[in-house]
């Protein structure tokens, strides 16, 4: 069995969709599940008409509806003007969408869970029907039913016991594993729903015991793929993406790309922590302790090689690798009694940020100061200055940029740091952190 995740990027418009599916119709020799995230920049959208959010009553309709024909048009334009029962299952779906919106508000995780998850629920119904439409036979599986979480909210924490024994429950029973030998000899019968040997499901939502939704967080399609990989014991696991591979850097910040063919799951899981967009971060771990390869694809350029992370000994190949953090910020903390920053002090630090959910991307101690380096968020810097000010002055600059480089020299170091001020530096044997004020940005 394989895992293919489609992100959001995949599956915009009526001609990726279309693209997808060539893909995917290429691709039904074994049993395959597909996961979908939201379509295009819908999970943004939803953000916004959560419970309690808009400004107005008039300012969630809008939104409401300019999703509505966002999906609308585009089903429209796949499935033609006729009746058809995909158009009619998407019209329910933005009726519950509108219902659920209009709700007065509860608690902010718990109502951003239950609006934004119908990105996804829209994509899937929307891809199966067409997929079906065209005679690429799949079944529609709620990943809810399958990936168990607990009740965190946003963030839900994966039960993996019960997500493996449902995980098998429901796909083996859609695939109809038992005879799963026979289908090479089967080959020549037609294809129906029934014997499909496609799932459609959903990426980034999940359910809790008690059936509500929760989300692993933004981004997190890539997660459930994994997942979803670990707990059916696929064979590998496919991430399309809008580029060749795991390029050495965001091509938005340099022109002359090189694409990292072989990574071996540790560095993936070091990269996805440095901060590079290219996987989710929480995504190898699964796939590792499992030893199932994953490959890093174009959608736009399904035939060429992409990027392959697995059990290797080193990246290949071996050439810096650039990870840019913008928005940065940098706060200094220092008890107000004067006395040294140790252990007590920075338990009562780390305390706040654990209590305020904050990761710490750099950080520095001497003996009078204690410094750390966060992505921007305003109402998480009052909160945190807030908890702090009766015994630390804490004073802070903001507008910096957290540079990671592994396998650097100091000849990469000065030309990507090209003369801006750096105001924290850290170095080990394989990695060099920067964290530089943001005046220029160079095109290297
Ligand atoms: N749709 C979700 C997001 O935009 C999940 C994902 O795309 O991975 O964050
Ligand atoms: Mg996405």
């Amino acid at each position: 069995m394989q895992v293919f995740k489609f992100g959001g990027a995949s599956v915009n418009s009526v001609s990726a969709i279309k693209n997808m599916a060539g893909i995917v119709s290429q691709y039904l020799d074994k049993p395959l599940v597909v996961v979908v995230s939201a379509m295009g920049k819908t999970t943004n959208l939803l953000e916004k008409v959560i419970p309690g959010i808009p400004a107005s009553e008039e300012e969630r309709q809008r939104l409401v509806n300019e999703s509505r024909d966002y999906h609308l048009d585009i089903a429209k334009q796949l499935f033609g003007n006729e009746n058809n029962k995909t158009v009619a299952q998407l019209n329910n779906l933005f009726n519950e969408l509108d219902r659920t919106t209009k709700e007065a508000p509860t608690s902010y995780n718990f109502d951003y869970d239950q609006t934004v998850s119908f990105g996804e629920i829209i994509s899937t119904t929307l891809i199966s029907g067409y997929l079906n439409s065209i005679g690429i036979n799949n079944i529609w599986v709620d990943v809810r039913d399958i990936i168990r979480t607990n009740e965190n909210y946003r963030e839900g924490i994966v039960d993996f016991e019960t997500t493996r024994r449902q995980a098998q429950e429901v796909i083996n029973s859609k695939f109809k594993i038992d005879s799963l030998h026979s289908i090479s000899e089967k080959k020549s019968s037609q294809p129906s729903a029934e014997n499909s040997k496609l799932i459609i499901t959903q990426g980034f939502i999940a359910g809790t015991a008690k059936g509500t939704t929760t989300t692993l967080g933004r981004e997190g399609s890539d997660y459930s793929a994994s997942i979803l990989s670990y707990c059916l014991d696929a064979e590998s696991m496919t991430i399309w993406k809008d580029v060749p591979g795991f390029l050495n850097a965001d091509p938005k910040y340099f022109n002359n790309t090189i694409k990292i063919n072989k990574i071996p799951f540790n560095e993936a899981i070091e990269l996805a922590y440095y901060g590079a967009s290219v996987i989710h971060p929480k995504t190898v771990k699964p796939i590792q302790n499992k030893g199932i390869q994953l490959n890093i694809k174009s959608f736009i350029d399904p035939h060429a090689e992409g990027s392959v992370i697995g059990p290797f000994e080193n990246i290949e190949p071996l050439t810096p690798l650039y990870i840019f953090k913008n928005n940065q910020i940098l706060i200094s903390i220092q008890p107000r009694d004067f006395s040294f920053i140790a252990e007590d002090n920075l338990h009562t630090i780390f305390a706040v940020m654990a209590e305020l959910n904050i990761r710490v991307n750099m950080m520095q101690n001497s003996a009078l100061s204690f410094s750390l380096c966060i992505d921007y968020n305003k109402i998480l810097l009052e909160q945190i200055q807030q908890k702090l000010e009766s015994n630390y002055r804490l004073c802070y600059n903001t507008g910096l940029q957290l540079i990671t480089i592994r396998y650097y020299n100091q000849g990469i170091i000065d030309s990507i740091v090209d003369g801006r001020n750096i105001l924290l530096q850290q170095r080990s044997r394989t990695t060099a952190q920067l964290l530089v004020e943001t005046n220029r940005i160079s095109d290297k």
